[in-house]
């Protein structure tokens, strides 16, 4: 194998050598002089290892680079664009075929998604996203496929067979997945461009969890973007395009809504001097952003927000400025036009931006599937609502109450005073539960019926509001935070109620015992007794029952919801203790949350990635010590308060470091 020019490692005879050089003949007879060096040295060849090719490239005849390009040519031209590097199979070469090759039909998952007794494993993306699979769902470990490459390699058309397969083979009864694969039309609408490398070229850095429930199937994803390039709302190289958003709008059905016409009219399209594409076809590809919104769900406001935002980044990058502007109404600190097409231009790839993340963050939301809540979960929610009150009660209002008899001079403590919702849940007759109980005698009463009940009683209520435009689903804001519900099954569940026949069968037994279980009931319906009315007597008697003794509390804080200790989520922590010691385990939560989280507010807007969540992460995990150290040693509090400043001020010093513009 000699270097060539034009192809890297070609195959030759060497004819004559004579020192470092060699007289070579090439496959197609032309004859060359060819220098021999320790980097481009002359790799010795088999014959019969020109026509083999392999796909795994740690099998060809001799490990060199020049036999190895030459395995991965041969087996391109034969349209094996996948390579296996080692026998693993967990290193996969991908080489762009720019063609559409019939390799990653339905039929082709099924056969690599088989057991692995029967399984194909010649390279493909299908095997990798294959083996991840099996891996995550037999090992129970968290799985990466990591894809690298240069603009234009294939990164984003591997993603998305990765996800393909991924949805077939685990794919979810409520078709959570399909909603993950309906993001990339949205997401590549505005975040990718035309640029000379590669016509679809994405624009933002993207990682993408796919998340499994015990079954293995797909549950729900999370999709985290970074630094899209702003930059291009308002100027591209020449030869490229802004986001392909901004063309299929112009050639969109609403354009003359949006006062938008062809792209040559607006600054920030025209000035590259490219607007349409070879092979992209920006109308049909709008149809399939639209169909892609209704599937994730975007409410027609919502879709029409970013669409707007979209026309008046245009109309902005339109407006033109002069010096002579006499007589102007509005007076700014800017006496040059430049300076004035400068901040036009830095609104307008600002409010793109933020639109970008709204996006990300809402398409965020479409793919998570939340845990349905239902009765039951109401009245847990309800128990913690009453044992919160009781624990204000006693740690704020008995103490204050004390203090105030005793003169003295105490700082009020705010709290969240639950009363509001407690009385949504249970205050006769309108609160939920009540309401329930009626519906439940009637009879035809609904799951819809007491949901609109609840509504029209309760509509000024802070603590009732509608979970989107679902008409099935509403929201509790609970001190805790909100808790969407779904109603199906609440009046059947509340019922809670033996055929009538069959109870009076049992309370007519012999047995004395059973009988008073199943007293006879008289015959009025309106004394059906009610899950929820149980639940709430029980509840009643507890928390007599709790009132007549000294409390004491234990307090479980849970620090996030990923079971990472790395993440505490200070915001969302609530450390409440003895009044006494309350102020300081107050001041140093205030500590963290008003020293800590701005600047990781402000970082997350400039985000620098890496290096700032590793810090955020060690000063997050410092402060959550912190404030666990406190809560069993009052002692160690200074020392406490000490570190959380120190991670503060490293926190800081590291921010302090502003990163370059990219
Ligand atoms: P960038 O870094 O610019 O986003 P990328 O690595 O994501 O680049 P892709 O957009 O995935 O590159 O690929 C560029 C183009 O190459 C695709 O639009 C598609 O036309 C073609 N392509 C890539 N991989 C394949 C494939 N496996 N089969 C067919 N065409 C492909
Ligand atoms: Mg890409």
């Amino acid at each position: 194998m000699v270097s060539d020019e034009k192809d890297g490692w070609v195959p030759a005879r060497i004819l004559k050598e004579s020192g470092d050089s060699a007289n070579v003949q090439l496959q197609n007879g032309s004859k060359k002089t060819v220098k021999r060096s320790a980097k481009e040295p002359l790799w010795p060849l088999n014959h019969s290892s020109l026509s083999r090719v392999e796909d795994d490239l740690v099998m060809v005849d001799a490990i060199n680079q020049g036999l190895m390009v030459h395995n991965l040519r041969e087996r391109y031209r034969r349209d094996l664009i996948y390579t296996w590097v080692g026998a693993n199979h967990s290193v996969l070469v991908s080489i762009n075929p720019f063609k559409m090759l019939p390799i990653y039909s339905p039929a082709t998952i099924e056969e690599y998604a088989k057991p692995s007794a029967y399984r194909l494993d010649p390279p493909h993306t299908f095997a990798i996203a294959n083996s991840a699979f099996m891996k995550l769902t037999q090992e129970n470990v968290s799985q990466a496929i990591l894809i690298s490459g240069e603009s234009g390699a294939g990164k984003t058309e591997a993603t998305k067979q990765c996800f393909n397969f991924l949805a077939e083979v685990a794919g979810s009864q409520n078709a959570v997945e399909q909603r993950i694969l309906h993001a990339n039309p949205v997401l590549e609408s505005f975040g990718n461009a035309k640029t000379l490398r590669n016509n679809n070229s994405s624009r933002f850095g993207r990682w993408t969890e796919v998340h499994f429930d015990p079954k293995g199937q797909v549950c729900g994803a999370r999709i985290e973007n970074y630094l899209l390039e702003k930059q291009r709302v308002v100027a591209q190289a020449k030869g490229e395009r802004n986001f392909h958003i901004f063309y299929q709008l112009c050639t969109s059905e609403i354009a003359a809504h949006l006062e938008l016409g062809a792209p040559e009219h607006f600054r920030y399209l025209r000035e590259s001097g490219c607007v349409s594409v070879p092979g992209i076809n920006d109308q049909k590809d709008f149809v399939e952003v639209e169909e892609a919104f209704t599937k994730l769900g975007f409410g027609f406001e919502e879709k029409c927000w970013c669409y707007e935002t979209c026309a008046a980044v245009l109309h902005l990058g339109n407006i033109s400025f002069s010096a002579n502007g006499e007589g102007s109404q509005i007076t700014l600190a800017l006496n040059r036009p430049d300076m004035a097409y400068s901040a036009a231009d830095a609104l307008a790839s600002a409010m793109y931006d933020s639109m970008f993340d709204w996006l990300v963050g809402r398409v965020n939301f479409a793919v998570q599937i939340f845990v349905k809540n239902h009765f039951e979960q109401l009245c847990i929610n309800y128990t913690n609502e009453k044992l919160q009150q009781h624990f204000n009660k006693h740690t704020f209002q008995e103490e204050e109450t004390v203090y105030s008899n005793e003169q003295i001079r105490f700082e009020h403590i705010h709290f969240i005073d639950n009363q509001p919702v407690v009385d949504l849940i249970e205050k006769k007759p309108y609160g939920l539960m009540p309401l329930l109980d009626e519906e439940v005698k009637i009879p035809k009463g609904s799951d819809g019926g007491w949901l609109s009940k609840c509504k029209t009683h309760n509509a000024q209520h802070p603590c009732l509001r509608p979970a989107g435009s679902n008409p099935n689903r509403f929201v509790v804001v609970h001190y805790a935070g909100e808790v969407p519900y779904e109603i199906g099954g609440f009046v059947t569940t509340n019922k809670d109620d033996l055929f009538r026949d069959l109870y009076d069968l049992v309370s007519g037994a012999q047995s004395d015992v059973t009988r008073s279980l199943f007293p006879p009931k008289d015959n009025n319906p309106r004394r059906l007794t009610t899950l929820g009315f149980k639940f709430r007597k029980a509840l009643l008697d507890l928390m007599e029952l709790v009132d007549t003794c000294e409390p004491w509390y234990i307090r479980c804080i849970k620090p996030n919801d990923q079971k990472d200790f790395s993440r505490v989520q200070l915001g969302n922590t609530m450390v409440l203790y003895r009044a006494e010691e309350h102020r300081v385990l107050e001041l140093l939560r205030n500590l963290c949350l008003e020293r800590v989280l701005p600047v990781a507010q402000r970082m997350a807007r400039i985000r620098i990635g890496r290096t700032f969540r590793r810090c955020m992460a060690n000063a997050r995990a410092i402060c959550a010590q912190a404030l666990h150290t406190c809560a069993g040693d009052a002692a160690g509090l200074d020392a406490a308060i000490a570190r959380a400043e120190q991670a503060t001020a490293n926190v800081r010093a590291v921010f302090a470091w502003e990163p370059p513009e990219m």
